[in-house]
C-alpha cells in the first residue's frame, strides 16, 4: 500500500506538494519511477521536468541517500529502514485535457504526470489523502470517502484524473444499470435536459453495437475555459474534455462538445479495452511503438461521428460536415504523397503532434478516418449489408478485449479482410500501408451508398491562387504550407518565409480580403533568414478541394445499403 498526501500552500505559484509513504519490505534499495508519457498521447513528455524538489526520509525523518538512474527514475538506499517517505513538489501550470493545473480556484491532477510507482510494486493499492479547502468538492472515478481517494494499482491510478473545486456542476444519466456522470468545472450553464437526451442517445448506440459496456461507471470531466479551446483525453472509466469559451459550449460549440464526447466514449472500447498488443501492458518508461494508430484514432474518429448520426443526435448536414472536414484536412496535407497512415502512426512518437518537416507525414485522425470509411463501405458492399466495420470492432471486443488479449496489426487487417474480402485487402495495401491516391477508391466506395465527390472552391485565396497557406503570428505573416510544384513553390517560396508587403503595401487585415481585390498578378515581398526579395506570382487555380454530396439518382440497392451504413 502506498499512502499519498497531496497539499499546497500558494496556489498562485502552481506548485503542488506530494508526500508518500510506504513500507520498504526489507529492501536495501528502492526505485521510484515517474512516467515518461501518458496513455492517449503517444509521445514522450518527460513529466519529471516539473519536479523542483525531491527528497527521501526514514521513519525518524532522517534523510536517505538517493540518486537518479534515468531522467525519471530515482533510487534510494533503504538499508535499515522500515518505512520510507518521499517528499517532492510538482509544477502544475498546464491546462489541457491531460495535464495538471493548480490555481486559487481549483486543483486538477492527472496522476500519470505527477505520481510515482515503486518499481516491481505496480499492483499495490494507492491511498490519496487530499488536503484541500473545506468547501471544495472532488470529481474523480476513484473510490472516494471524504477527502480520501483509493485505487488498486498504478495502471488505474494513471487513468484517474482528479478535479477539486468549489464550483463543480454535476449531473448524471443512467443506461443499462450504469451511471454516467457529467462534471463541469469553469463558468458555463449546462442545459441538463439537452445533454441528457443527446448523451443517452449516442451512448445507447455505442453500447448496442458492442453488446456491452467495458466498465461499471463512467465520468465526463469538462474543463471549461473562458477562451476558445478543444481537447479530449480518454481513460478507462472517464474522459477529460477541455472546451471553450464557456458561454458557447451549449450553442455555437455544442456540435464540437458532442463530437469530442462521442469520440472519447468510443475509446472506452477502442484503445482502453481493445488494445494493441504492443501496449499490453503499458510501459511507462519509454516509447511503446505500434503501427495501429489508424485503428486507435482512425476508427474512433470515424465511428465517434457515425454514432452521433446513427443515434439521431446529428442530422445529415452535421454528420457530413465532419466527413468533409476529414477530407479537407487530407487534401491539404501533402504528406499524403510521402508516408502512409500506418507508418505515420508509428512515427507519432517522433513528431506526430506537430506540423514537423514539410509534407512529411499523414495523420492517424482525418486520413485514417477516411481509410476506415472506405473499409466500412467496402464491407457493406461485399456482404450486401450483412456486415460492416461495426462487425470488425465487435469481433475485436469479443475475441481480444474480453479475453484479455491485445491485437496485432495483422489481427486487425485479417478481421477486416474476413468480413470485407479482397477489395478491403487492397485498401490496406494501397492506402493504409501505402500512399496511393485515396480519391478513386473513395469515389468507388461512396457509390455503394449513393454518394459522390464534387469540386469545392477553396475559401483560402492564397491556397487557391498560389498554393500556399500563411498565418499571422505575432504581427508577422508567416508561410506555413506550400503545395509542391505550385506557382509559389516554383518561384522559391517556402514554409517559414515571411510576407512583409503585398503589391508594395504593408499587410493590414486578412490576407484573403486583400487577395480578393487582386487580378492576374500579385507582388509579394518575401523575407527569408538572410535576404528579402520581391516575387510576382500569376494567379492560378490550385488547391482543388472536394466535398461529399448525395447522388441525384440512386437505386434501390443504394437506398438499402445507405440505411445499413447509417444504422
Ligand atoms: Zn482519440
Amino acid at each position: 500500500m502506498i499512502n499519498y498526501t497531496i497539499s499546497y500552500n500558494n496556489p498562485h505559484r502552481h506548485f503542488v506538494d506530494f508526500e508518500f509513504t510506504s513500507k520498504t519490505n526489507g529492501k536495501e534499495k528502492m526505485q521510484f519511477q515517474l512516467s515518461a508519457w501518458r496513455p492517449g498521447r503517444y509521445e514522450l513528455a518527460d513529466f519529471s521536468q516539473n519536479i523542483q524538489k525531491w527528497g527521501a526520509f526514514d521513519e525518524n525523518n532522517n534523510p536517505l541517500p538517493f540518486k537518479k538512474i534515468t531522467k525519471d527514475l530515482w533510487e534510494v538506499d533503504t538499508e535499515h529502514t522500515a518505512t520510507i517517505t518521499v517528499v517532492y513538489n510538482f509544477y502544475a501550470n498546464q491546462l489541457d485535457a491531460g495535464s495538471c493545473y493548480l490555481d486559487e480556484h481549483q486543483l486538477y491532477l492527472n496522476p500519470v504526470h505527477c505520481m510515482f510507482y515503486i518499481v516491481d510494486r505496480m499492483e499495490e493499492e494507492f491511498i490519496l489523502n487530499l488536503e484541500i479547502p473545506e468547501n471544495y468538492e472532488i470529481a474523480s472515478s476513484m473510490k472516494k470517502e471524504g477527502n480520501v481517494l483509493s485505487v488498486k494499482g498504478y495502471d488505474l491510478l494513471a487513468e484517474s484524473p482528479i478535479i477539486c473545486s468549489d464550483s463543480l456542476q454535476h449531473g448524471t444519466y443512467q443506461l443499462d444499470g450504469i451511471t454516467f456522470h457529467l462534471w463541469f468545472q469553469g463558468e458555463c450553464n449546462p442545459d441538463w435536459k439537452k445533454l441528457n437526451k443527446d448523451f443517452t442517445a449516442f451512448t445507447k448506440s455505442q453500447i448496442k453495437h458492442f453488446g456491452g459496456f467495458p466498465v461499471d461507471e463512467y465520468h465526463y470531466f469538462f474543463q471549461v475555459t473562458p477562451y476558445r479551446s478543444y481537447h479530449g483525453v480518454e481513460h478507462t472509466k472517464n474522459t477529460v474534455l477541455l472546451l471553450g469559451p464557456g458561454n458557447e459550449i451549449m450553442d455555437k460549440r455544442y456540435e464540437d462538445l458532442l463530437g469530442v464526447c462521442s469520440h472519447e466514449l468510443y475509446h472506452t472500447w477502442n484503445i482502453k479495452s481493445i488494445r494493441p498488443v504492443e501496449m499490453y501492458p503499458y510501459d511507462y518508461t519509454k516509447e511503446n511503438y505500434f503501427r495501429t494508430g489508424f485503428v486507435a484514432e482512425g476508427v474512433t474518429t470515424y465511428m465517434g461521428d457515425m454514432m452521433l448520426y446513427n443515434s439521431g443526435v446529428f442530422n445529415w448536414d452535421e454528420f457530413i460536415k465532419t466527413q468533409n472536414q476529414n477530407l479537407e484536412r487530407h487534401l491539404t496535407n501533402y504528406g499524403r504523397f510521402n508516408l502512409s497512415v500506418a507508418d505515420s502512426g508509428f512515427d507519432n512518437w517522433l513528431d506526430g503532434y506537430k506540423l514537423g518537416s514539410p509534407n512529411r507525414k499523414t495523420s492517424i485522425y482525418p486520413d485514417a478516418a477516411l481509410c476506415m470509411l472506405m473499409v466500412d463501405l467496402e464491407i457493406i458492399r461485399y456482404t450486401e449489408g450483412e456486415e460492416s466495420l461495426h462487425s470488425v470492432m465487435k469481433d475485436l471486443y469479443d475475441n481480444f478485449a474480453l479475453k484479455g488479449k491485445g491485437y496485432s496489426e495483422d489481427d486487425f487487417r485479417n478481421i477486416c479482410v474476413k468480413f470485407g474480402g479482397l477489395k478491403v485487402a487492397e485498401i490496406f495495401e494501397n492506402h493504409i500501408y501505402g500512399t496511393q491516391d485515396y480519391i478513386p477508391t473513395l469515389k468507388t466506395a461512396l457509390g455503394v451508398v449513393g454518394l459522390e465527390l464534387q469540386d469545392k472552391k477553396n475559401t483560402n485565396l492564397s491556397a487557391q491562387y498560389f498554393g500556399f497557406v500563411a498565418v499571422k503570428d505575432n504581427g508577422k505573416v508567416v508561410i506555413k504550407k506550400v503545395e509542391p510544384n505550385s506557382v509559389a513553390d516554383k518561384n522559391g517560396i517556402a514554409p517559414e518565409d515571411e510576407i512583409t508587403t503585398i503589391n508594395g503595401e504593408k499587410i493590414e487585415g486578412k490576407l484573403s480580403d486583400i487577395l480578393k481585390e487582386c487580378k492576374k498578378e500579385v507582388s509579394f515581398t518575401i523575407k527569408k533568414k538572410f535576404s528579402e526579395k520581391d516575387i510576382t506570382l500569376t494567379i492560378e487555380n490550385h488547391y482543388q478541394l472536394l466535398e461529399f454530396v448525395k447522388s441525384e439518382n440512386i437505386n434501390e440497392e443504394q437506398i438499402v445499403l445507405r440505411k445499413v451504413w447509417s444504422n
